[in-house]
């Protein structure tokens, strides 16, 4: 087990460039299994469910039919920081060291990582990796192939790097783009993109013009989510790697204050949450078409997985003595759903997967996935067998037959 900051970096470090040189002598060895992950930070079930009813995500539809999908369970208190490096070494945040968005009066960095992530081990493997607009994945660092950091990436206007959107000519205080010879590139043929999510408008931005803010705020976000889906297709069509893993944030920061809630829900103010009901639901209409146009890369021997880190919920009781309640989307929004609960039970992601192998139509109930299972899950399609240090187990339960019986031989 890897224990400390500075061994872990440098043995990426050696294990990513010994890899690239291997890698250039093995163009005759069997292709590695391509496995696309799309994560969505705070994908609500409860949002999501009625507009798969009303067939308003067919894309998302076809995953589910085409595979299995479930709650996800997700830690206690989960905020994106917190669970994304979970997610990345299935092991827990106090054990990975990134425990928040700050941690030690610092924004969480990938620095800060003392456990082996999920890019390393499979650049490790000879697996090609690349990774958009992963949540805690800035400064980036070496994989077999690129990475474009994503939320907590800092730059002009986004100091801290927390909830605000720099472009990426704007970064400042670490590399967002590995290899850096791809900066150039993208600034080039995919333009200057935002990074992250727009921030949220504050209180006194909105008082008395509220529907202005929002209507303004809401553009700004399908912008960001215009300009992503154009820098997935570029990577997916210009840079194709055996592991993929694009992220998206927007559809979080519109459910903290723009919920549908109703009038009985804490915090409800008809100004803003009379103005746009259709918000936050239609931020997941709009992943959806992102979704469609990431599956047009995708054939059917490559496996998509699709992974949220937590829900989102209106404001509910223990809010004042929770001692985790506003630590993480607090400033000077008025916020009307969080997922930071103590139980993140209260708060689940969610996971969807189709594949080779992957059971059609499969229906996980309860909490048989935790966010702890899908690194193991990942590094089992590629025969990578489980290091000591994860807490997860591999979702045997998703595979049809064959699968199950290459895990047996195990
Ligand atoms: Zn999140």
């Amino acid at each position: 087990m890897v224990s400390r900051r500075s061994p872990v970096i440098v043995l990426m470090l050696l294990s990513v460039l010994g890899l690239r040189l291997a890698a250039q002598n093995q163009s005759t060895a069997k292709p590695k299994p391509g496995v696309v992950v799309v994560s969505v930070n705070g994908m609500e079930l409860d949002v999501i469910r009625p507009l798969l009813l009303e067939g308003k995500m067919p894309n998302l539809s076809s995953v589910i039919k085409k595979g299995a999908y479930g709650k996800l369970r997700t830690v206690s208190a989960p905020n994106c920081p917190r669970v994304f490096s979970t997610i990345f070494t299935s092991t827990k945040p106090e054990e990975n060291g990134v425990t928040g968005f700050i941690v030690g009066g610092i924004t969480a960095n990938t620095n800060m990582l003392k456990e082996e992530p999920i890019w390393s081990m499979l650049s490790k493997n000879g697996v090609t990796v690349g990774m958009a607009n992963v949540p805690a994945t800035f400064p980036v660092l070496p994989v077999n192939g690129y990475m474009i950091s994503g939320m907590l990436t800092r730059g002009k206007n986004c100091e801290d790097g927390v909830l605000c959107a720099p472009k990426l000519s704007e970064v400042e205080g670490g590399d967002a783009v590995y290899p850096a010879t791809l900066k150039a590139e993208l600034l080039k043929n995919v333009g200057d993109f935002y990074i992250d999510c727009e921030r949220m408008p504050s209180a006194a931005d909105l008082k008395g013009h509220e529907s202005e803010v929002i209507d303004a705020w809401l553009n700004k976000v399908q912008l960001i989510r215009d300009q992503q889906t154009q820098l997935f297709d570029y990577l997916l069509d210009h840079h194709p790697t055996d592991f993929t893993w694009l992220g998206q944030s927007c559809e979080d920061r519109t459910g903290h204050w723009l919920y549908p809630i109703a009038p009985y829900n804490a915090g409800y103010n008809p100004k803003i949450n009379g103005v746009r009901v259709d918000a936050f639901p239609d931020q997941y209409i709009a992943f959806d078409k992102v979704l469609g146009a990431v599956l047009k890369h995708v054939d059917e021997n490559t496996y998509v997985i699709i992974v949220s880190d937590h829900g989102i919920k209106p404001l509910r009781e223990f809010e004042e003595t929770d001692p985790h309640a506003h630590m993480d989307h607090e400033k000077t929004t008025p916020v009307v759903a969080k997922h930071d609960f103590a139980d993140g039970d209260d708060v689940p992601g969610s996971f969807f997967a189709m594949g080779p192998g992957i059971k059609h139509d499969l229906r996980l109930m309860g909490f048989e996935a935790s966010v702890y299972d899908i690194a193991p899950t990942i590094l089992h399609i590629y025969g990578i067998e489980q290091p000591a240090q994860m807490h997860g187990h591999v979702l045997t339960e998703i595979f049809e037959g064959p699968a199950d019986n290459k895990l047996a031989q195990k």
